[in-house]
């Protein structure tokens, strides 16, 4: 199946996962719809997404959290670029690592109103035209801390299963349309995630990928490209992928 031309809405796409989503699918020739907060990092990642091939770039500075934020950047978007056919719904983070019960709960609320909320939204916004126009394909990113919990992470993983279930619910409801339903489940993958969790402490965010040869945002963008490059008739409903170091999120090989 052919991206080029195709117009893929990645949210999330300044950093990580989403920004190496948008080189894979630009050195397709598709066009890109390109969301996150940072404006500047999202310019960064729009002008090299051009570079590798992109035949477009769209940027939307945009708060997933906000609903109506979500549905106006849809409703307003330019008549060229309204008919998404791909979504990566990916914009997502984790905050804090702490006993459910000492947590912050701001850190708590942060994560259920962009990885849960967020993810609703965007998809409420997004899904209904691709059942009209009968094509399209959404990407969800989940995680396999949606499978296993991990001490001290209750609650993002709580988010991920949700993340799960709103992604099998979808592909549930979409049932008799040709829209296809995706969820990309990685282990830990070395992005500004840990940066993010541990509000900027690159010490322990280091900490994380110590002795270990993680997964990158290019691998997890390959099997994205490779989910929505399959015969139309072919859904894959989820991958779930580790570095070789990981068997699950509580089983990490370490060396010395
Ligand atoms: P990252 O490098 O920190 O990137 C996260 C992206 O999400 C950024 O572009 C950020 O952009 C965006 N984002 C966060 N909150 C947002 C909001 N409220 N509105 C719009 N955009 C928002 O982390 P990543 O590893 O690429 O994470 C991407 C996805 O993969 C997340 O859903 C994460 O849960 C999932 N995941 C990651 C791992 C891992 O180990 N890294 C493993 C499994 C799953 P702005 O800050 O510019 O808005």
């Amino acid at each position: 199946m052919s991206l080029k031309g195709k117009i893929v809405f990645i949210t999330g796409a300044s950093a990580g996962i989403g920004a190496a989503t948008a080189m894979a699918f630009a050195g397709e020739g598709a066009r890109l719809l390109l969301a996150a907060r940072r404006a500047g990092k999202l310019a960064e990642v729009a002008s090299k997404a051009l570079e590798y091939g992109a035949q477009a770039v769209h940027s939307i500075d945009l708060d997933v959290r906000s609903r109506h934020a979500v549905q106006r950047a849809i409703d307003e978007l330019p008549p060229a670029w309204a008919e998404i056919d791909i979504l990566v719904n990916n914009a997502g983070l984790s905050r804090g690592m702490e006993k459910l019960y000492t947590g912050r709960i701001e850190d708590w609320e942060e994560m259920i109103d962009t990885n849960i909320k967020g993810l609703l939204y965007v998809a409420r916004a997004v899904v209904p035209g691709m059942v009209v126009r009968e094509r399209g394909h959404v990407v969800t990113l989940g995680s396999m801390a949606g499978e296993i919990v991990y001490p001290n992470g209750a609650v993002y993983c709580a988010t991920k299963a949700a993340a799960r279930a709103i992604n099998d619910g979808l592909r549930e409801d979409v049932l008799g349309t040709p829209v296809r339903v995706t969820s990309v489940d990685p282990g830990l993958v070395e992005t500004d995630f840990s940066l993010v969790r541990f509000h900027g402490d690159a010490g322990k965010a280091a900490k994380v990928y110590k002795g270990i040869t993680p997964l990158t945002g290019e691998d997890i963008a390959d099997v994205i490209l490779w989910a929505v490059t399959r015969p139309e008739h072919v859904n894959i409903a989820r991958v779930s992928l580790t570095s070789v170091n990981q068997a699950n999120t509580l089983l990490i090989h370490r060396e010395p």
